[in-house]
């Protein structure tokens, strides 16, 4: 094995041996990164930025966004209580999405979260109840649907009329002056989101453009909106495509919102830590099909769903000093399913025993990640500089079986 391929200044071989594989392995520098572009892009707006922590949850990470002064995007309870376990500040944290239990919500407030983006009427009294019954009032800013094609995969698009997302846009306003009709609310901000992996700034830019009327109607109505929440989006460069260029993002966001008195925030989450981690699996086999060749690795769609999902590219580079000769293959799990692939037809040189690194699988991997086919789920390592920690430990069976086990009957 070869030492050449590193993760920061540790090798990939060393890191296998240690840990085991299948391993997600992170960059603490890349993540470090990545931030800063963002606060060096955005340095005169300040923004509030919001690390969405569904994109990669693990409490290591969450600390080291919360140490560089990340606010946290949260999308349930259970995210919620990881930013509290991480040191995260709820002052600086923000609810979305569609379906937010009572519980839930009861357990936002009385953490004294910044503000609930509310997506639903429904939603409105909810909040509005709950915050009542605590006696208190609920910070709020609505989402708002601005009907914009973010030119991205369908699954992750979320700001056109057809999708469950936000409030539609010409139904905006009535949504504002009924939240003002409700006592237990606090209107705070106006919010939007428009997809995820956007390769094109303009879809973005479009989004404030329509939005910017709708502010300047509600605050000749009196609305005294403090925020303006464009939500994350910003797309990574995974294979060849272009990505938006944040410098230009924030020059666009700055002129349109000049002459406005209101504070920024954003919510990205994968252009924060995608690149940041990269998932490092052994090769079992290597399968000569009738039609197709198979490199059978121990790492499967349970690790890394997004090439079954959204039919995703994930680079894959063999990390061993192989002596294999170059071939066109799939590259597979050990799953009972024909989805079950991290890559479809790679001109790949492998034989069995070799390290692969699947790249950028820093976001929506480990997160994603389950236990189909009861497959324990894999272990996460933090990098940084010469130095690596687990930062969660392998599952193993045990564990994995437990809660059955202790509802297992006789008959
Ligand atoms: C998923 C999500 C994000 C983060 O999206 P990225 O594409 O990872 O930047 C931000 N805001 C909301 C409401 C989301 O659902």
């Amino acid at each position: 094995m070869t030492d050449s391929f590193k993760c920061e200044q540790v090798p990939y071989c060393a890191l296998a041996e240690q840990y085991g594989t299948p391993v997600y392995i992170y960059s603490q520098q890349v993540m470090t990164d990545a931030f800063t572009q963002y606060q060096h892009a955005f340095s005169a707006l300040q923004p509030l930025i919001c690390y969405a922590v569904k994109a990669n949850g693990n409490l290591s990470i969450l600390r080291h966004f919360a140490s560089l002064g990340s606010g946290f995007d949260i999308v349930s309870g259970g995210e919620l209580q990881r930013v509290l376990l991480a040191g995260g500040d709820p002052a600086k944290t923000i609810f979305s999405g569609v379906g937010k239990s009572k519980a839930e919500i009861e357990f936002a407030l009385t953490n004294n979260i910044l503000c609930f983006n509310v997506e639903s009427l429904p939603e409105l009294e909810r909040i509005n109840t709950i915050a009542g019954k605590l006696g208190t009032h609920a910070p709020i800013s609505l989402r708002i649907n601005p009907n914009v094609d973010a030119r991205t995969h369908p699954y992750i698009s979320t700001g056109l009329k057809a999708n469950k997302f936000g409030i539609a846009y010409a139904e905006a306003l009535a949504a504002y002056q009924y939240a003002a009709s409700l006592p237990n609310l606090n209107i705070i901000g106006l919010d939007c989101h428009i997809g995820s992996q956007l390769t094109d700034l303009s879809p973005l830019v479009e989004a404030l453009e329509r939005l910017l009327p709708l502010i300047d109607q509600l605050t000749a109505l009196g609305f005294q909106l403090k925020h303006i929440d464009l939500g994350g989006g910003i797309g990574i460069v995974y294979h060849n495509e272009s990505v938006p260029d944040l410098p230009a993002y924030a020059s666009a966001v700055a002129k349109l919102l000049a002459g406005r008195n209101l504070k920024l925030m954003l919510e990205p989450g994968r252009s924060l830590i995608g690149n940041a981690g990269d998932l490092l699996t052994t090769v079992e086999y290597i399968k000569q099909g009738e039609e197709k060749n198979f490199v059978i690795v121990d790492a499967a769609m349970n690790d890394l769903m997004r090439p079954s999902l959204y039919q995703a590219y994930h680079g894959i580079l063999n990390v061993s000093e192989t002596t294999a000769d170059e071939f066109v293959a799939d590259v597979v799990g050990p799953i009972c399913e024909s989805g079950d692939f991290l890559a479809k037809d790679r001109t790949i040189a492998a034989k069995a025993g070799d390290l692969l690194l699947v790249q950028c699988a820093g976001a929506y991997a480990s997160s994603m990640a389950s236990n189909y086919n009861t497959r324990c789920r894999a272990a996460e390592v933090l990098v940084n500089g010469t130095e690596h920690r687990l930062i969660r430990p392998r599952e193993n069976l045990s564990e994995l079986l437990a809660n059955e086990q202790s509802c297992l009957r006789t008959i």
